[in-house]
């Protein structure tokens, strides 16, 4: 039976990008507001909010695996919870989901989730209702104010994109670039570090296409926008993700060389190697444009670590181009990246395009991508050995005495010692693995 009276207890589960972990914590602290806690661990909760992920099919087929799988547990304890449904499936998907699942009281689209509580107030009276809307920046006014954080927080400064890669959903799900407004971020931000944020990442889908104006009315980029935060007292680390290699400007690169606070990270991604592809792709970009604009960055910033995504059988792709792409892999060296197999999203254009590529085929692309990516994440952290660098603490690790934290190049390192969580403190890298490494701590910088 579902229930008819407000629920007690939520569970907010997020899918896909920093930006749904965003929205995830934006909707959590709605909830928190209407007097609604977090379901205990292990605990059936009351309201269940799957917060989805569109950008690939398998991403997308998990939300009513798992709407089938909250039912059949709801009904095995009489009691089923109260399911929203949010994010890009959400935005795509929104009367289908209705549809298809019964079970579902509310389907809400990421511009739309500021207006949950109204939702949900109906969910109880039993009516169920979809939510789609994308009206412009207004959400986030609508938000309460930051009270909780993380010791790495997340800031959606800038989203939706205009960019119409042709295997994207995401100007369809997420809308036309739209940037948040310079004095609401500043507030934003200065409250996440009240609350205790020591590093924030700025986020949108296309982050360097941000731009505003500050508060003498001058036109700011993300650039100037990072220069500004970096003067928020408190404030240790600055990150931003994920940007276009068209939208990357001098004032980007230099501010590497310049800010401090700005780690020494970049995640640009590329895609593929093959100037054919990235054409087909509408990635305005070529291999050669790629490589030289990550020689300026690695100019301005040296010890830059590099990150990218790459997609592996977009149709059309031979085994050659592919070759190209493991050839910019060799040339750029990167400390990890994010490689998937191209995924036919409907309503795309290259969904209809022809030559789309057997499964067996990518599934060795990537394979063999994965592995050359692998062994430069690796050889990047065995080359960290020895240094001794700042480390944000941010949870604990599986044994007791036991942290987690990040170096300034986003490795996961772990060590041992008298420390606590939003520590930054200076430990020597003493050990490397693919994906993390051993840290021995020195002494902490500041609690
Ligand atoms: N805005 C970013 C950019 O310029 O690439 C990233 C957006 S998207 C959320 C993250 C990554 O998902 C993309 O960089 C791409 O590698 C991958 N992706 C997007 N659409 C895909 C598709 N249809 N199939 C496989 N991977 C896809
Ligand atoms: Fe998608 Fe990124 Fe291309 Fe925009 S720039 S369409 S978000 S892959």
């Amino acid at each position: 039976m579902k229930p008819t009276t407000s629920p007690k207890t939520y569970r907010v589960k997020s899918f896909g990008c920093q930006m749904n972990v965003y929205d995830g914590e934006r909707m959590a602290e709605m909830l928190g507001e209407q007097g609604i806690t977090p379901a205990p661990e292990g605990e059936e909760a009351d309201l269940v909010v799957l917060n989805t992920c569109h950008i690939r099919e398998k991403a997308a087929e998990k939300v009513y695996s798992d709407i089938g799988r909250l039912t059949k547990a709801g009904r095995e304890a009489g009691k089923e919870p109260l399911i929203a449904v949010a994010g890009c499936v959400a935005q795509a998907e929104g009367e289908e989901i209705m549809k298809r699942s019964p079970a579902v009281s509310m389907v809400v689209g990421p511009q739309a989730y500021h207006r949950l509580p109204e939702m949900l107030d109906k969910a109880v009276k039993g009516e169920r209702a979809t939510d789609t809307d994308m009206p412009a920046i207004a959400k986030f006014a609508a938000l309460p104010e930051r009270r909780r954080t993380n010791p790495a927080s997340f800031l959606t400064v800038q989203e939706g994109c205009d960019k119409f890669c042709t295997y994207c959903v995401v100007p369809y799900t997420r809308g036309a670039e739209i940037s948040r407004p310079y004095s609401d971020l500043v507030t934003e931000a200065k409250k996440l570090v009240d609350a205790g944020a020591k590093e924030i990442t700025l986020l949108g889908q296309n982050v360097s296409a941000w731009s505003g104006e500050d508060e003498k009315g001058h036109g700011v980029g993300l650039a100037g926008l990072i220069r500004d935060l970096a003067k928020v007292e408190g404030l240790a680390r600055i990150r931003y993700t994920t940007s276009h290699p068209a939208d990357m400007d001098d004032d980007l690169i230099a501010a590497h060389g310049e800010i401090d606070k700005l780690m020494p990270f970049l995640h640009l991604p590329v895609q593929a190697g093959s100037d054919r592809v990235l054409k087909a792709m509408n990635r305005s970009h070529t291999a050669e444009s790629y490589l030289r604009l990550l020689e300026r960055f690695r100019a301005a910033r040296p010890d830059l670590a590099l990150s990218g995504d790459f997609i592996v059988g977009f149709p059309g792709e031979t085994d050659a181009e592919f070759e190209e792409t493991l050839a910019l892999v060799d040339e750029v060296k990167y400390a990890q990246a994010f490689s998937f197999k191209y995924s036919p999203r409907p309503g795309t254009p290259a969904a209809t395009m022809e030559g789309q590529v057997a499964k067996e085929v990518m599934d060795e692309r990537l394979q063999r991508l994965q592995a050359a990516l692998n062994r430069d994440q690796l050889a990047f952290n065995e080359a960290s050995v020895g240094k001794t660098c700042e480390v944000l603490v941010e949870r604990k690790g599986k044994h007791a005495g036991q942290w987690l934290g990040k170096s300034p190049w986003l490795q996961s390192v772990w060590f041992e010692g008298d420390a606590q969580i939003g520590d930054l403190v200076q430990a020597e890298l003493v050990e490397a693995g693919p994906k993390s490494l051993a840290g021995k701590l020195r002494e902490t910088v500041a609690a």
